[in-house]
């Protein structure tokens, strides 16, 4: 998405910390030791299967407890780092952590089918990013299991590299995401080029389903184009039992949103993996 590039990103981050230089280098600082100390947490946001309402995965999300700003947004410190050459701490970081929470658990690969983790167009800029994936899930044993978010901006602007390190992960069985899908104006011939399994329907078109007939004709469009295709779709930002029923009727396969689940702390996956979302079940019950 735009705001991960260049010009988006000082709007972004402007908002946050204004044209107030030193504190950029504070809060880079800060990022560093934070990476380093471990202080950043990882959220889980369950994502479901459309029609039985079964968890297929998690989307881990990076949370960072300022200890003087409290809680940071992901896009203002991702961009911050990707800027600031960290992302690749971040992403060894989230990788790490997510999946020693999750083995904890011994729900990953059982009741939580997949690990879905967001990385960034700089984790497949160096010679060795290939390498670098691999060192991450070095102790998975099944990649199946792994699933990679990146949004098609950061897949376009760094297509060749992104190509050889999606492809060679790929050949490990390793599940490929498209995030953001069509916020990013990039042709769909490009894009299938890459070894993907999953595009992913921006929440900025989900969000006005109810009442704008435009979006539910760009929804539908999405959909028909990555059933021919033979590409998995869910739906993000899923807050309203409106929104899910288009979805669920023109058949896209998952869905993810706070109607759902919100991401929550590794400490309460287990007691939602285990409620067996009969809530849900009922709310979203089809006749
Ligand atoms: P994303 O990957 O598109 O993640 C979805 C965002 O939507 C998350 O925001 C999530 O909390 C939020 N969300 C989930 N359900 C709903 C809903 O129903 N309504 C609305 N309005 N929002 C919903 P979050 O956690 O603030 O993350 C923002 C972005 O930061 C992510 O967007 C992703 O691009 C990036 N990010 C987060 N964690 C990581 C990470 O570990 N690595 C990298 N590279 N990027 C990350
Ligand atoms: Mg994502
Ligand atoms: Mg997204
Ligand atoms: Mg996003």
């Amino acid at each position: 998405e735009a705001k991960n590039l260049g010009a988006g990103y000082l709007r972004v981050y402007d908002h946050f910390f204004g044209e107030n230089v030193h504190s950029r280098l504070q809060l880079t600082a800060d990022l560093k030791k934070a990476i380093e100390t471990e202080a950043l947490s990882v959220a889980y946001q369950p994502q479901f299967d459309a029609a039985t309402l079964e968890i297929t995965g998690v989307e881990a999300l990076l949370r960072w407890q300022h200890p003087e700003h409290g809680p940071i947004s992901p896009d203002t410190f991702i961009a911050l780092a990707e800027q600031q050459g960290l992302i690749g701490s971040i992403t060894d970081f989230v990788c790490r952590k997510a999946l020693e929470e999750l083995k904890q658990t011994g729900l990953l690969g059982k009741k939580i089918p997949r690990l879905s983790v967001n990385v960034s167009a700089h984790d497949f800029d160096d010679d060795d990013s290939i390498d670098r994936f691999r060192s991450r899930f070095e102790f998975v044993d099944d990649w199946s299991v792994l699933q990679l978010e990146l949004t098609e901006t950061a897949a376009i602007n760094n297509f060749e590299n992104t190509l050889a390190v999606l492809s060679s992960l790929q050949k490990a069985k390793i599940n490929i995401s498209i995030d953001d899908f069509g916020t990013g104006y990039s042709s769909l011939s490009v894009l299938r080029k890459l070894p993907i399994d999953e595009v992913k329907i921006d929440r900025s078109f989900i969000h006005d389903i109810p009442s704008n007939e435009d979006d539910r004709t760009i929804v539908r469009t999405i959909l028909a184009m990555a059933h021919s295709l033979q590409l998995r779709v869910i739906g993000e930002g899923v807050e309203c039992k409106a929104q899910a029923e288009f979805l669920r009727k023109h058949g896209c396969h998952e869905l993810q949103g706070y109607l759902l689940a919100s991401p929550m702390p590794i400490t309460e996956l287990d007691d939602f993996c285990n409620s067996g979302q009969t809530h849900l079940k009922s709310m979203l019950a089809t006749n």
